[in-house]
């Protein structure tokens, strides 16, 4: 993939952060109503903090989109954005351009899919089974 190319998934990700953080925040993107506590600092806040401060109004749904983000952003910076972090094959630029945060490749995915109904089908009997059981956690810490 040329620079330029992961300039522009680069760009798209950070179009799609921001839309993320302003949509739960509309009151924050330029209006100057009164009724604000923190008045006209608004402006002069850092970008940071201001995000922070943003970050904790998101949904634990939109939060988990935010992290996806972030880590495409961090595999373009990185090197890796492209390659499924499963099989390391190289994911089509026309799945990335769809879903440019995603980490695996079409093959991979489904797979993955496959199993999460698989477990999920199981895990009702299972925990109906296990509940309170000391052995899944025995497991989860090796
Ligand atoms: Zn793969």
């Amino acid at each position: 993939m040329t620079r330029k190319e992961l300039d522009a998934f680069k760009q798209k990700l950070l179009n799609e952060k921001s839309v993320l953080l302003q949509g739960i925040s509309p009151q924050m993107s330029g209006s100057p109503k009164t009724g604000d506590p923190e008045g006209g600092d608004v402006c002069d806040i850092a970008s940071s903090d201001r995000e922070r401060d943003l970050r904790l109004r998101l949904s634990e749904r939109g939060r988990e989109k935010l992290r996806e983000i972030e880590d495409a952003l961090e595999r373009i910076e990185e090197g890796s954005f492209g390659d499924c972090e499963k099989c390391g094959a190289k994911i089509p630029k026309g799945r990335l351009k769809v879903m440019p945060f995603t980490t695996t490749c079409v093959a991979c995915k489904s797979r993955q899919e496959k199993q999460r109904k698989l477990y999920d089908g199981a895990s009702d009997f299972a925990l109906s089974r296990d509940l309170g059981v000391s052995e899944m956690s025995k497991e989860e810490e090796e």
